[in-house]
């Protein structure tokens, strides 16, 4: 029994809630957490001057993200339902529903970490796409579906796949998509609260994603939006430290060894776009090298270690 049932049927309220959600969650960050200086990850003054975006560019950018989504979302519903099957469907139990909603998230973090990872690829799409995003080199709440009109539909179209491979029901999905959009808020608050219980359970957090913002860490710290799973396995996760900032507050600081660019033959910018591999790549092949090395080199040992024996 939900509140909804009688007046708005699931697949709707899948629509409706997480845009209510969206706002009233994102809202409240805005309006009330944002002026607790002690837990930002950036001062006022840095978001003011690093983001190239101005704040009602920002919200007219969210509003048309929405209104596609709710378009999209609002034409697959008609296509594909009917009003025999509304209200109707018996509800699994609660550990089954938790079982469908942890396969639908590995299945949206799949499906959002390629198409991310790939938006910074490929140049083309980068800038005519992506960029809009990143804009917001200092990321904050209400900014977080800031995006280019094309990323909401790729993003439906995660979402759909993971509603219908785990198969969980339009009312799991209700709760499910507007997790999502709490979590994708959470990443994108440029906040760390002591309270808040989402950033503790999940390593990939507001700092995690804050180092995807940084100009540094573009190229790392793509997972998104729960876990970090794909980083790992792919080698694009940037380790960090969350410090406490000068002036207050707290920073999240890439951990990479001392630069020293004064004694570097070329620069990383060339580095980067000189080199036609890319870094795991690299680390993938040296790796094979050396094994190929030792497997002679011990079976060398071995004939010689046994021909000895023999004389
Ligand atoms: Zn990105
Ligand atoms: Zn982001």
């Amino acid at each position: 029994m939900v509140f909804w049932e009688g007046y708005v049927s699931d697949e709707a309220m899948g629509i409706i809630a997480p845009m209510v959600v969206y706002w009233v969650y994102a809202g409240f960050y805005q309006l009330v957490l944002s002026s607790l200086d002690e837990y930002r990850l950036h001062s006022r003054k840095e978001e003011d001057e690093k983001n190239l975006v101005p704040f009602h560019s920002v919200m007219k950018g969210v509003l048309i993200q929405q209104l596609l989504q709710a378009t999209i979302g609002f034409s697959i519903f008609l296509f594909t339902s009917t009003p025999a099957q509304q209200q109707q469907q018996q509800q699994p139990s609660i550990p089954h529903q938790l079982a469908q909603t942890i396969l639908a998230m590995l299945i949206v973090d799949a499906w959002q970490y390629f198409v991310h990872r790939y938006m910074h690829q490929n140049k083309f799409l980068y800038r005519k796409v992506h960029s809009q995003h990143h804009r917001l080199v200092v990321p904050y709440a209400v900014g977080t579906l800031y995006n280019h009109p094309v990323e909401p539909a790729l993003d439906t179209v995660g979402s759909g796949v993971a509603f219908l491979l785990s198969g969980m029901t339009p009312r799991t999905a209700v709760f499910f998509f507007s997790f999502h959009v709490v979590k994708t808020v959470d990443d994108h608050c440029g906040m760390l609260l002591p309270w808040n219980l989402v950033p503790r359970v999940f390593y990939n957090n507001a700092a995690y994603h804050d180092i995807h913002h940084q100009l540094q860490g573009s190229k790392y710290n793509y997972s998104q939006a729960f876990f970090s799973i794909w980083d790992r396995v792919c080698g694009t996760h940037m380790p960090y430290v969350v410090v406490k900032r000068d002036g207050g507050g707290f920073e999240a600081r890439l951990l990479v060894l001392p630069s020293l660019d004064e004694y570097r033959l070329h620069s990383r910018k060339e580095e980067d776009e000189k080199n036609l591999v890319p870094f795991h790549s690299v680390v993938k092949g040296v790796l094979i090298q050396q094994l190929l090395q030792t497997t002679i080199g011990f079976s060398i040992f071995l004939v010689s270690f046994g021909s000895h024996e023999l004389s």
